[in-house]
């Protein structure tokens, strides 16, 4: 009998109504391992019905009682760190330490919104005017909804629903289809905190549910994280309905090396950053640009390092990476070098016929790195998302910054150098939204906001830190006065000014 990842719907697992459903695979076996409903208009509407349900209770609830909720979440997410790691490997076919990795940096932004009590103060100001007080505060949206890919089962959903529900909002999460069981283990947690029923939800699916999501008056605002097509259409489909949205999409990272970097170091880094995952994180780095003498010598350690990656299951002692999501990630990924070789590139170290003993049928394909790529190579121009790595010569920063700045991505890049001037020259040039000098993959801590430029984000907000508790809250000032009975002021005619 095949299992059936549940929806999870105000506080409690359910089929929903639909009679479709999608695979599960087991990367690492090729195997079906579940399968999951996807929902239709009417199992998105159940979802939103209970979220709309569960939020005049919960946005009314003091904050002393959100952040105990918080804390609590907190330390299950903490307990069950490994059970999650688990689903994830199984379900995304990334490393175990990875995987932990992952819920790690998630369980950061909910310990980032256990802080909501100092996160939600406002502003105040004595005596504007004569007798009159101005002050702030934020409230709610009301029921807010989570897209988010497959790459990051746990962290990419805690990037978002932490926040929104501490700041007193309702959630309503659409995880990729294809990994889907993480999310339902933290709703149950949800539940084992304390948390009211409705206030956190999970609809599986596809297109369909996520279109009845955008279209659906209940919804106030849309988080999501992908891939820059569907970004850039979730944005614009929810912005004409009328909500709040904020689009991240895909990614072309690019690390700069110079010829002044340690070039062991650098290529140890960049090894780690192409291969770990995968290549399937939107921060991987995917570009090598090398500048000037730096390219021999850097192409030959990336040789010899992409070479040493163990490859194997996600649960195996002494992988270091482990397969792709599906086999047509391994197709489309393998189709991409076979084009770059043709137009010009040199494969350098060659994935594509990798088999790994005993898994015949996983989804694997090996580190690959390429030599002499353009700017105008396909491979250079899509987003491959798999283990290769290009390597982009070029004469100097500036040509470096310029390639940087051309491409339409903007998520994340890096510059590896033993020289201030070209790094702080960098920083401050370069059209893209996080930066790391000497740091391959510089994911925000959760205090701080995680998000690119250009076709990298579409909206306005980042996600999490400041930018998170400000795109789940609105603003309002009042402005007040008690007037004396014996002071009061007439009313006048002209426009109000401060006395
Ligand atoms: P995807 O765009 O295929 O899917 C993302 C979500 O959208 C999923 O929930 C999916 O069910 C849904 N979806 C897919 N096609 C849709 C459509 N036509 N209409 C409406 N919804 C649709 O992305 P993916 O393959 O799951 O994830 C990989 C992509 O995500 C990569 O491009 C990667 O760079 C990007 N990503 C970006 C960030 C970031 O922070 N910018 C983080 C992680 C992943």
């Amino acid at each position: 009998m095949t299992t059936t990842v549940p929806h999870w719907i105000g506080g409690a697992p359910t089929s929903g109504s639909t009679t479709e459903y999608g695979p599960v695979w087991n990367p690492a076996t090729g195997a079906r391992s579940a399968r999951v409903p996807l929902a239709g208009a009417a199992d998105v509407d159940a979802a939103v019905a209970a979220a709309t349900a569960a939020f005049p209770g919960w946005s009314q609830s003091s904050l002393s009682a959100r952040t105990r909720i918080m804390f609590a979440f907190r330390e299950l997410v903490a307990a069950h760190a490994d059970e999650l790691a688990e689903i994830i490997c199984d379900q995304h076919g990334k490393v175990l330490s990875d995987a932990r990795g992952e819920v790690q940096r998630g369980l950061e932004v909910v310990e980032f919104a256990c802080g909501i009590g100092q996160l939600l103060k406002g502003e105040y100001s004595g005596q504007v005017s004569t007798g009159v007080d101005t002050y702030s505060f934020r409230e709610p949206l009301g029921v807010v909804a989570g897209i988010t890919p497959f790459n990051f089962p746990a962290m990419v959903p805690m990037w978002m629903f932490p926040v929104a529900i501490a700041c007193g909002n309702t959630f309503v999460l659409k995880p990729s289809e294809r990994v889907p069981g993480a999310s339902v283990r933290m709703a149950e947690l949800w539940k084992e905190a304390g948390l009211p029923d409705g206030v956190f939800n999970v609809v599986h699916g596809g297109r369909e549910a996520v279109d009845a999501l955008l279209d659906h008056p209940g919804v106030a605002a849309v988080s999501f994280v992908g891939s820059t097509p569907v970004a850039r259409q979730v944005h614009r489909r929810a912005s004409e309905a009328g909500k709040r949205v904020q689009a991240l999409g895909g990614a072309k990272n690019h690390a700069v090396v110079l010829p002044d970097a340690d070039l062991e170091f650098a290529a140890d880094h960049l090894t780690a950053a192409a291969f770990g995952s995968a290549g399937q994180r939107c921060m991987a780095v995917s570009v090598a640009v090398a500048v000037g003498e730096a390219a021999d010598p850097l192409v030959e350690i990336l040789r010899a390092k992409a070479a040493a990656v163990t490859v194997g299951p996600g649960r195996a002692e002494g992988s270091d990476m482990g397969p792709v999501i599906t086999a047509d990630a391994r197709a489309r990924i393998g189709a991409a070098v076979d084009g770059a070789g043709r137009q010009g590139a040199a494969v350098v170290v060659d994935g594509r016929d990798l088999k790994v003993p005993g898994h015949d049928d996983g989804f694997f394909i090996g580190p690959t790195l390429l030599d002499r790529v353009t700017a105008e190579m396909d491979a250079y121009r899509q987003e491959v998302f798999g283990p290769v790595l290009a390597v982009v010569r070029v004469a100097d920063v500036d040509e470096a910054i310029a390639l940087i700045n051309a491409n339409p991505y903007g998520n994340g890049t890096a510059i590896f150098t033993s020289g201030g001037e070209a790094a702080r020259r960098f920083q401050r040039e370069v059209t893209v939204g996080m930066i790391g000098v000497n740091v391959p993959i510089p994911v925000p801590m959760a205090y701080y906001s995680f998000g690119g430029w250009k076709d990298s984000l579409f909206g306005d907000t980042h996600v999490h830190g400041p930018e998170g508790v400000a795109f789940y809250t609105r603003a309002k000032v009042v402005t007040s006065r008690w007037p004396h009975v014996s002071r009061r002021e007439a009313a006048r005619y002209d426009f109000p000014t401060a006395q």
